[in-house]
């Protein structure tokens, strides 16, 4: 029993741990945030932490994996995306999309020939009403 339980060195467990996280994060477009991954993490491995699914989180990003989302006061979200693109967060349900328009590069050399820096990325995000809550909206309305 003990040979066995030997056998998950740390390394491999936090592997396993890391590989789950990035599964959960891949498969919703919703933005979640670290509770959220950490309830369905839980589902795989029922042991694991709120604390270790963060740390992950962190170092996912950091391995650039996964991009986390800081809207202002509110609490981290996570995207298994990547990839540079825009956001759209919404002031009445608080669901952030994806924006399907490209990346304004130009933005970022119009930076760069006003000051000389040197950009790297740049990040926007849109804020309003979506579409469910602007019907749910009128429909309200008499
Ligand atoms: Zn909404
Ligand atoms: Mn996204």
């Amino acid at each position: 029993m003990e040979v066995k339980s030997q056998k998950k060195t740390p390394r491999r467990r936090s592997t396993r741990q890391r590989r789950v996280i990035l599964q959960v994060l891949r498969s919703t477009k919703s933005h979640p945030t670290a509770d959220w991954v950490y309830e369905q993490v839980r589902q795989e491995i029922p042991n694991i932490s709120l604390g270790t699914v963060y740390r992950n989180l962190k170092l996912l990003r950091d391995m650039g994996e996964v991009m986390e989302l800081s809207f202002g006061s509110t609490y981290s979200r996570f995207d298994g995306n990547p990839e540079p693109h825009y956001h759209f967060s919404c002031k009445d349900c608080g669901r952030v999309f994806d924006v399907d328009i490209p990346v304004a590069k130009e933005l970022e050399d119009a930076v760069r020939r006003q000051h000389g820096w040197e950009v790297l990325y740049h990040r926007t995000e849109f804020y309003g009403c979506c579409n469910d809550c602007k019907q749910q909206q009128e429909e309200k309305q008499p």
